[in-house]
């Protein structure tokens, strides 16, 4: 029997431009970094608060403070959500849905909590696979996953579509909108975890915030599964270290709003780059844009590395044969891409 599916985190060569991890390359804000080197020895050892934090990032989500848990990353929220949703229901509904392609770890979790994925898409043209995701909601459904902006393709799902599929939901089952991308682009979902009780919306603080490496993200909603999320997310598990952290990220908004408007002009230099060279690349919300070399994927990828600019191979994603994922933030790592790419090709 194949295992379940496990995350590979992928390589990182020292000295080389990392634009395979969607990251802020250029860090934190300062003043988040000045927060973090005044913590004193004695709040290293106490037990983490997070209320403040909880209640800023509530009022930043413009949502109230009981609509809303942090989590250790999204990562964190995203798998116990799937253990809420499956592991703890009662009608013991089994099928976690998955709209295809999409973040890879949304089914290793799935898959590592025994529960069954079941996949809707990958359609050829790799866009939303709307009608088959509202096919395959069964009464045997616990939860759906669609992330918005998609990851890998950087989709924006519409309103309208997230909200049909919140409203062809079986009683007591779930639908959560991954958007950890929603700072760069796409309509925001987060009034439906408001208005729908069976809607759950992650966002994250690793990315426009320029903080992957102290882990927050946060789980929005007001139904019972997420009531049960609450329940199963560790008291302590934003540590003092990322609640100081975020807190001072959301006194200072600068470093966010220029990276968040570097981001569209990175994408567009990529697609400027992949229509001059006949490459195939797909419209992006996110800051990131997935561009389809084919045959020759694999010798660009390297080829890159070579030069110094690491992306992401994403040939392995259902229905993405052949296609790369290039983070797309500040302009100049992406103008280096850009011409380490046409150089090689
Ligand atoms: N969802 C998606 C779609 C992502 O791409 C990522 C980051 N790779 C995450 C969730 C997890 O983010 P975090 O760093 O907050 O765990």
């Amino acid at each position: 029997m194949e295992g379940p599916a496990t995350y590979e985190r992928p390589t990182v060569r020292e000295g080389c431009l990392r634009l395979h991890f969607n990251e802020n390359t250029s860090g934190c804000a300062a003043s988040v970094h000045d927060a973090v080197q005044a913590l004193s020895a004695r709040d290293l050892a106490y037990y983490p608060d997070v209320l403040e934090t909880t209640r800023a990032s509530a009022e930043r989500f413009g949502i109230a403070s009981e609509e809303i848990v942090l989590t250790n990353g999204l990562d964190e929220g995203l798998l116990l959500s799937a253990v809420a949703a499956t592991a703890m229901s009662r009608e013991a509904r089994r099928e976690v849905l998955i709209a295809e392609p999409s973040y890879s770890l949304h089914r290793a979790f799935v898959e590592a909590i025994g529960a069954d994925a079941v996949a809707a898409g990958p359609r050829a043209d790799l866009r939303f696979p709307l009608g088959e995701v509202l096919d395959r909601i069964t009464p045997r459904t616990a939860l759906v996953f669609v992330t918005s902006p998609g990851n890998p393709t950087g989709e924006a799902v519409s309103l309208k579509a997230l909200e049909a599929i919140a409203d062809r939901l079986p009683d007591g089952s779930a639908l959560f909108i991954d958007a950890a991308y929603a700072d760069f682009g796409g309509e925001d979902p987060t009034p439906l975890a408001g208005a729908h009780p069976q809607v759950l919306v992650g966002r994250t603080f690793s990315k426009a915030y320029g903080l992957a490496g102290v882990r927050v993200g946060a789980v929005i909603g007001r139904g019972p599964l997420f009531d049960r999320l609450r329940q199963l997310v560790p008291p302590y598990t934003t540590n003092v270290v990322a609640a100081t952290a975020v807190r001072a990220a959301l006194r200072d908004l600068g470093p966010f709003e220029r990276y968040c408007s570097e981001v569209p002009r990175s994408r567009e230099l990529i697609y400027d780059v992949c229509e001059r060279l006949g490459v195939e690349s797909w419209p992006s919300a996110a800051n990131f844009v997935l561009i389809r070399p084919g045959d020759r994927a694999a010798e660009i990828l390297d080829a890159l590395a070579a030069r110094g600019v690491q992306v992401r191979d994403r040939s392995q994603v259902p229905g993405c044969a052949g296609c790369l994922r290039v983070t797309a933030g500040w302009t100049r790592e992406t103008a280096a891409f850009v011409s380490a790419l046409e150089d090689i090709w």
